[in-house]
């Protein structure tokens, strides 16, 4: 079965535009991913097909009525069934991350509801949306980026959207840890050379690399992913070696 999400926003062809393209336009060609773009304005019953009005109490903006995203999420219903998630992209939501991307993703039908303007009436976070989710401490003109930010994370985790399965598994936040630097052709570019254990052909002693050099990245960079990261006994004794020559430097560099 394809993973189905359904996506409402006012701007339908910002969002089909860029779903045409790349991996996930070819996820979608294949039916990996089955990808619906609802335009709001359909699921208005006004002669003008407002979705906006200002908000209660005064102030700037407008804010988006809650009948037609209600209206919108019924209509989903009807046509697909019932979703798993219904997500309210919003950026005092909860912060998205990959265990969000696996969870979704898994849940087979999530609905991804893009905001405009100063955002959408309570009523629709409150007795609508399952979720909020955020894609960072910054603001947007509008849901429909955060939404394909969620589908494309989503999306490549389906198996068979990405060519190749295991460079997914392998992926920086796959395990827990970041990806290990990568190289390719020419072995010289101006001078800068590759690492010439790469060259070796040796497979054990190029994983090895990779595996020290994941784990150097993250504890340089991402410390407190190592917290919870998948690690096998190899992982944690090169971490433990990494660890005590890290100690003494870091000293230093304070
Ligand atoms: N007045 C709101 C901002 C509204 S921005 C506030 O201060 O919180 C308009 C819409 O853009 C939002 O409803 C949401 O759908 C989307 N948006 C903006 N920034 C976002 C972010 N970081 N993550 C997810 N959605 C965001």
């Amino acid at each position: 079965m394809p993973l189905k999400i359904d996506i409402v926003t006012i701007l339908p062809r910002m969002v089909e535009a860029p779903l045409a393209e790349g991996i996930i336009g070819r996820g979608i060609a294949r039916g990996l991913i089955d990808v619906r773009v609802h335009d709001l304005r359909d699921h208005t019953t006004d002669r003008h097909r407002v979705v906006d009005d200002v908000p209660f109490g005064g102030g700037p903006g407008m804010v988006l009525k809650p009948e037609p995203l209600f209206r919108a999420v019924e209509a989903i219903r009807a046509e697909r069934g019932d979703p798993a998630a219904i997500v309210l992209t919003s950026p005092d939501g909860i912060r998205f991350s990959h265990a969000h991307a696996l969870r979704l993703g898994a849940a087979g039908h999530v609905v991804l509801l893009c905001g405009r303007y100063e955002g959408v009436d309570e009523r629709v976070r409150a007795n609508l949306a399952t979720e909020e989710i955020s894609i960072g401490d910054y603001v947007l003109t509008g849901g429909e980026l955060p939404a394909l930010v969620i589908l494309d994370a989503m999306a490549r985790l389906v198996p068979g959207v990405v060519g190749d399965d295991a460079s997914v598994a392998r992926d920086t936040f796959a395990k827990g840890l970041l990806d290990f630097p990568q190289f390719t052709r020419p072995a010289d570019f101006r001078g800068l050379t590759v690492p010439p254990v790469l060259l070796s052909g040796h497979h054990a002693e190029i994983e090895n690399w990779r595996r020290r050099e994941a784990l150097k990245r993250t504890l340089e960079r991402r410390p407190e992913l190592l917290a919870d990261a998948r690690m096998d006994p190899l992982d944690r004794a090169v971490l433990e070696e990494l660890l005590k020559h890290a100690g003494p430097e870091r000293r230093e560099t304070e």
